[in-house]
């Protein structure tokens, strides 16, 4: 027996021909009734994968001083906008408020921007009378500065697959086997590409990805303040499929449990930031995420935050630290990007 999703696809793609794989992972994702983050919290030990904020609640507390000295250097306005995209259990939010409380005056309108009702009603549990929900940033009042984070949001977002061949360009799609499975092919493209595209490489683009950042961008400009997107990503495209499934923190087949396992694909950190440039907004990183949060002051913080605790706490919060930060773990596979308003200037901390 087969998946409810995968007998869907099966039947699409034999009626409607081969699926590109940005339909493929939006499909696995956030179809309607069987999408992955539509079913199921995924997030934590006993699920299939673990992000910063539910490693340690220091990640999104360094995140909190982040926002803080951005709010800060915007001139502490006492009305601003406080977005998320993507916020899975919420504890990003929940600790980066924590650390806002402490600030005098500082007193943000949140918002959220999750497609996931199973999530949202996570994200609720917490959170529920300090936050809006929205279903993209459009939403957003356009009255007030803002200030949009992400972790782990832009790699969940629909990536596209072009080869470029010696007669052609080729798009990489998923297709039907005479057995019934799903497997991956190619088909001739129709669109025109650039001049430097290499060669008999795999090339992603991301018009999702490219959309949501233009809409942060549009409202950055119009509307003051600024963005920082964490993610597993790179500044120098790798050539090659970056598209990965994960499931209970193993590697699986990206088409052996379509909705069933985690489908990402790693953020072009060189494209949403020429994206910000060419909209007239500063850009500062990608810079590792171990570099960010040590400049941030994460191991003071660590310090502060161990004063009471005792030895086993203390090793759980140094061994924590180290997988944030350590550049064979986390530290430099996951980058950071701040884009924000070229004028007045703003001075990112984390950057320098
Ligand atoms: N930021 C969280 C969760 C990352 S997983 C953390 O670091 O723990 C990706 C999150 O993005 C999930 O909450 C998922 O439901 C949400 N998401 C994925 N695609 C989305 C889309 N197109 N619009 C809004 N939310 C989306």
């Amino acid at each position: 027996m087969t998946a409810p999703l995968e007998d869907i696809l099966r039947a699409h793609i034999v009626a409607h021909g081969p699926m590109d794989v940005g339909a493929y992972m939006s499909l696995c994702l956030l179809h309607p009734e069987h999408g992955y983050y539509i079913t199921r919290d995924p997030f934590g030990a006993s699920g299939d994968f673990v992000t910063a904020p539910e490693i340690s609640p220091l990640f999104g507390e360094m995140i909190g001083f982040w926002v803080a000295d951005m709010w800060g250097q915007m001139g502490s306005p006492a009305r601003w906008h406080l977005v998320e995209l993507g916020p899975g259990r919420g504890t990003l939010m929940i600790d980066i408020l924590r650390i806002l409380s402490q600030m005098n005056g500082c007193a943000p309108t949140v918002h959220l921007i999750e497609a996931s009702a199973k999530l949202r009603a996570v994200q609720r549990n917490e959170l529920a009378d300090r936050c809006s929900w929205h279903d993209d940033i459009n939403a957003i009042p356009t009255d007030a500065p803002i200030i949009v984070v992400n972790n782990e949001f832009f790699d969940a977002l629909p990536v596209r697959q072009y080869i470029k061949t010696a007669d052609g360009i080729d798009e990489a799609v998923i297709g039907v086997c005479l057995d019934g499975r799903l497997q991956l092919g190619r088909v001739r493209a129709s669109i025109s590409l650039p001049d430097d595209f290499p060669m008999g490489r795999v090339v992603e683009i991301s018009p999702a990805r490219d959309n949501v950042a233009g809409q942060i961008y549009e409202r950055i400009k119009n509307q003051g303040g600024a963005m920082l997107a964490i993610d597993y990503g790179y500044d120098q495209a790798p050539g090659a499929s970056t598209l990965q499934a994960v499931r209970s923190h193993q590697k699986v087949n990206v088409l052996s449990a379509p909705g069933a396992c985690d489908l990402t694909a790693l953020v072009d950190f060189a494209r949403l930031r020429a994206l910000a440039v060419q909209a007239g907004l500063a850009a500062y990183g990608p810079v590792g995420q171990g570099a960010f949060l040590l400049q941030l002051g994460i191991a003071a913080r660590l310090a502060k935050n161990a004063a009471q605790a005792t030895k086993a706490q203390h090793d759980e919060m140094l061994m924590a630290m180290d997988r944030l930060c350590s550049p064979e773990k986390m530290g430099d596979l996951f980058k950071v990007l701040c884009v924000c308003q070229a004028s007045p200037i703003l001075t990112p901390a984390g950057f320098s």
